[in-house]
């Protein structure tokens, strides 16, 4: 034995070291970090954005679409047609389980038509509403942690309460939404993404949602804002089925509670994709006549070349298993990284996401921040903590978005490892000194 404590091996847990253990792991983990820091990284984890290789996959789309009229012969470069290109309205049916009639497609981004509808709700109410819901006192909203961080910032600017409940690897907490919703008519929605979801890769299960769908509200005009985002965003051959939301409502005499949302922004590309809603055919004639003070119609031509370019659900389906190639390595990769970095440390918990576009990592408690902080000075961008609670409020400050999609593979490697890096030292920091 030499005078220096022997760095332990990386799996044993952090919290059942001696003190000088602890101490020559920090030692460990600091000159790794120095070194780190010494190469001088410029990478970023923090959007969920396709790569280049994703939004090549789609560039046949520049040259779409071969012809001007859609299949009633109606001249696509004209106004009109307010809840888009039948064709298209028909692929997004058969995808999502949901009628022609029920979908509309608007313009590029369903995050648009998700703070119309709330601008609606707020300006004029829904059909069921005593009164608009800027006019009541408060209004409430539930909010399944961690969850996507503009569905939060969208609600703050809208002065919308936000009250958290735990989402589950089966969707958000029945119990606790059911508790909620129950006996305060303040609580008016809640946002579920079904389908992979944002950060959690979780899939809601038809039991949950058929809860959520039928379960007794206080408020007459309750909405499930169903943003399935990632839809078809697989990353395995083991392809999840949404649950059939619309169905699910209306055989519970609820057709009007959840309005579904999707879009091709990482399917063809994210700034000229083209965004869906599905609804009970009132709620979509509520949303058509306030749409028509505002528009005449959508981009149809862009329509027109979705509809050319995937010609069929399946056309969409096999187009999704190419983003899935380029995809399904990065991820890997990530999971490489942090159980070489951190397995069994017992400082860090990881999913492996079946789809979407995140991989959640939970840290020790109290070191999310401060691993954030670490890897922006290595050169390393992650989503500030906290952003996937309302209010960018962590209750545990142990929360971290990973988004892999964007870099390239090698820099996703580079960067995990260097994340590693910086969760197993802020974590041996905390217990060793207590910062
Ligand atoms: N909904 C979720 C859950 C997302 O994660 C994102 C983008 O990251 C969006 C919506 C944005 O969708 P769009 O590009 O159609 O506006």
């Amino acid at each position: 034995m030499t005078g220096q404590p022997t760095a332990p091996a990386r799996s044993v847990p952090l919290a059942s070291l001696s003190a000088d253990q602890l101490e020559a792991f920090l030692h460990g983990r600091r000159e790794e970090y120095a070194v780190l820091k010494a190469r001088g990284l410029s990478l970023d984890l923090t959007r969920g954005k396709p790569s280049s290789a994703q939004l090549d996959l789609s560039d046949a789309l520049l040259s779409l679409p071969s012809t001007t009229k859609d299949r009633a012969g109606a001249d696509v470069r004209n106004y009109g047609g307010l809840d888009g290109l039948v064709e298209l309205r028909e692929i997004f049916a058969q995808l999502l389980w949901v009628e022609t009639e029920q979908v509309v497609c608007g313009g590029n981004s369903s995050l648009t038509m998700m703070w119309d509808v709330m601008a609606y709700l707020m300006l004029f109410g829904a059909p069921e509403s005593p009164r608009p819901w800027a006019q009541e006192e408060t209004v409430r909203f539930v909010c399944p942690v961690p969850g996507y961080d503009r569905h939060f910032s969208m609600l703050a600017e809208l002065g919308v309460e936000m009250v958290n409940v735990p989402m589950n690897a089966d969707g958000p907490d029945v119990a606790a939404v059911t508790e909620l919703v129950r006996g305060d008519p303040s609580v008016k929605g809640i946002w579920v993404v079904p389908t992979y979801a944002n950060p959690s890769g979780a899939v809601v299960s038809q039991e949950v949602a058929a809860a959520l769908v039928s379960m007794p509200t206080a408020a007459p005009d309750f909405r499930i804002f169903w943003d399935n985002a990632y839809a078809f965003h697989h990353l395995t051959e083991d392809e999840a089925k949404s649950a059939d939301a619309l169905t699910l409502a209306a055989a519970s005499g609820q057709a009007n509670r959840p309005i579904m949302f999707a879009s091709t922004s990482k399917i063809t590309f994210a700034g000229s994709g083209v965004a869906v809603m599905a609804a009970s055919l009132e709620n979509k004639a509520w949303y058509l006549r306030h749409l028509s003070m505002a528009s005449i119609g959508p981009d149809k031509v862009n329509h027109l070349r979705h509809v050319e370019f995937f010609g069929s659900p399946d056309g969409v389906r096999d187009h999704m298993r190419r983003h899935r190639e380029i995809l399904a390595p990065k991820f890997a990769a990530v999971d490489t990284a942090l159980t070489a970095a951190l397995s069994g440390l017992g400082v860090a918990e990881w999913n492996r996401p079946m789809g979407g576009y995140f991989v959640n990592l939970d840290v020790l408690d109290g070191t999310a921040s401060r691993v954030v902080a670490l890897a922006k000075e290595a050169g390393i961008a992650l989503t500030p903590a906290g952003s996937s609670f309302p209010y960018r409020r962590d209750p545990r400050d142990r929360n971290i978005r990973l988004a892999p999609t964007f870099p390239v593979l090698a820099e996703v490697e580079t960067a995990m490892a260097g994340v590693g890096t910086c969760v197993a030292l802020a974590a041996a920091e905390k217990l060793a000194i207590g910062v």
